[in-house]
């Protein structure tokens, strides 16, 4: 038995007519369920018009007599709606005219002699059409910055899956002509099967990735501000203390309360005051490093971790009072001028829990507010931690380099930090 015969092409054809059909059902049933997620009801429709082409295209005359260009033209229909699809999921502009651009060449130009069905020009202005396509959806997946495993997938797959079907007539042709004579609507149907059920299958595992996503950062995100909230942030902490005590090495808690947070809201009113704490948070991811911890306790305090010892953090600290102060003079032009108070603790221990941390550094705060404010406290050292403190400092003599490394800036706070 040959191989044309075992895989019979009426058959694989009426295969993947049905899967495609199902799949863009499947699409479109996801979408009424989460209507957030628009692209899911343009990916199901490209599946359903994708579906329908093959039904023209290779049913038999007698039973629909529609022209071949007009099936092929709603292929091209369906990878524009597949690829703008991609554009709405990553938030960007639909280009509903570039979307059928592609079906608008191919009806005008088959229109040309010498561009019957069969044609070589025909067929290489059909690949054509689709080669632009998959690089615009690969240009759509390359440039999403917020990549996740399935994106980074998707992003080499759906490409290589798209440019793999709809290219290969072309290559068949050129290299294999005795094949593409034979069997290459066999190849082409089973090829068609496999990028219908990749694609699909690609484009779910995102639609829950971003899901997951969503969540994620909502349960660990301070909504006002963006910071990590205080569940998020002490959890972070916890880790972060836990591998640097463990390598001996030192942590500092710096911990932050806005001066006379409810005279602002007195004063100016409550959107200025929630203005005040969104400088704050501004001024706290600036003035740190990406590799610090930065999160909102809750109402206008504020809290940090940086894997430093007691004289580094100060400069931070330091800076942060200062940068504020500027911040802090005019807010949505009123003449605020918000400060901030800080309490810093140290350890290296690696028995510490943040708890206690807390409690160090909140008493130092509670000394800097009854200082007179605008300022910051370090806090006692810990019992117990002086030869760990000795330790530490006879190792930063020998490296040189180690005051002023927080010059640079930081940018917004990476969401992997939690
Ligand atoms: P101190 O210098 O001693 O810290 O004085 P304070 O006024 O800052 O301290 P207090 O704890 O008395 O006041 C905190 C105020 O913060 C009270 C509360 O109404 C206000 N607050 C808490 N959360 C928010 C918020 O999300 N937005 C605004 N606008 N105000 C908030
Ligand atoms: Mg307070
Ligand atoms: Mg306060």
């Amino acid at each position: 038995m040959s191989q044309a015969a075992a895989l019979d092409f009426p058959t694989l054809i009426f295969a993947t007519v049905c899967i495609a059909g199902f799949l863009g059902i499947f699409l479109i049933i996801n979408w009424m369920q989460q209507r957030d997620i628009g692209a899911l009801a343009w990916w199901g429709s490209a599946y359903l018009v994708g579906a329908a082409a093959i039904t023209l295209w290779a049913a038999p005359d007698q039973v629909v007599k529609v022209p071949a260009v007009y099936a092929e033209a709603l292929i091209f229909v369906a990878c524009g709606m597949f690829w703008n699809g991609l554009r709405l999921f990553y938030g960007r502009e639909m280009w509903f005219l570039a979307s059928f651009a592609g079906v608008g060449a191919w009806l005008v130009l088959t229109q040309w002699p010498g561009m019957e069905g069969g044609s070589p020009h025909r067929v290489a202005l059909g690949i054509g059409i689709v080669a632009v396509y998959t690089f615009f959806m690969a240009f759509e997946l390359g440039r999403e910055r917020r990549k996740s495993l399935y994106s980074r997938t998707a992003t080499i797959v759906v490409p290589m899956l798209h440019a793999g079907t709809f290219l290969m007539p072309l290559g068949l042709r050129t290299w294999y002509p005795d094949v593409f004579a034979t069997r290459w609507q066999t190849v082409f149907a089973v090829e068609t099967m496999i990028y219908t059920v990749g694609t699909a299958f690609i484009v779910l595992l995102m639609v829950k990735d971003r899901h997951v996503h969503f969540y994620r950062k909502a349960a660990t995100t301070d909504s006002l501000t963006g910071l990590l909230n205080r569940g998020a942030f002490l959890d972070a902490a916890s880790k972060l203390r836990a591998t640097h005590s463990a390598r001996g090495e030192p942590v500092t808690l710096l911990m932050f309360d806005l001066d006379k947070f409810k005279s602002i809201n007195d004063r100016y009113g409550h959107a200025v005051g929630d203005s005040a704490l969104k400088v704050f948070a501004r001024v706290l991811q600036e003035s740190t490093r990406a590799s610090d911890l930065v999160g909102r306790l809750g109402g206008e305090e504020f809290v940090a971790m940086v894997p430093e010892a007691m004289e580094d953090a100060c400069i931070v600290a330091e800076r942060l009072r200062v940068n504020f102060q500027e911040a802090g003079v005019v807010i949505d032009d009123m003449a605020v001028g918000a400060t901030v108070s800080s309490g810093l603790a140290t350890t290296y221990r690696a028995e510490a829990t943040i708890d206690s941390l807390l409690l160090r550094a909140d008493e130092a705060l509670y000394r800097a507010k009854n200082g007179g404010r605008n300022r910051f406290i370090a806090a006692d050292e810990e019992p117990g931690s002086e030869a760990a403190r000795a330790r530490w400092a006879e190792r930063n003599k020998r490296a040189d380099g180690k005051v002023g490394r927080f010059a640079g800036r930081r940018g917004p706070q990476p969401a992997a930090a939690v």
